[in-house]
């Protein structure tokens, strides 16, 4: 069946096609005592959003700046 409005989005996607800047975190949770993502990214093919969950299989100290607005829990 070929209608002209897509539904789900059946690309496999491509790292290479792949952006941080197109990635949009929706979710982060805990499930089963693990810390797992969910997130969308615009499908290269179709433009279509695509969710990902994914879990966290490894934490390390990044170097990048991360927003912090929780300012009312200051420290001096
Ligand atoms: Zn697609």
């Amino acid at each position: 069946m070929t209608g002209e409005t897509i539904t789900r989005c059946g690309h496999e996607l491509d790292a290479e096609y792949l952006y941080p800047a197109d990635a949009v975190v929706l979710e982060l949770y805990e499930m089963s005592g693990t810390l797992r993502v969910r997130l969308a990214v615009p499908c290269p093919e179709c433009d279509e959003a695509v969710e990902l969950d994914t879990r966290v299989e490894r934490t390390a100290t990044a170097s990048v700046e991360v927003p912090l607005d929780d300012s009312e829990d200051q420290y001096d």
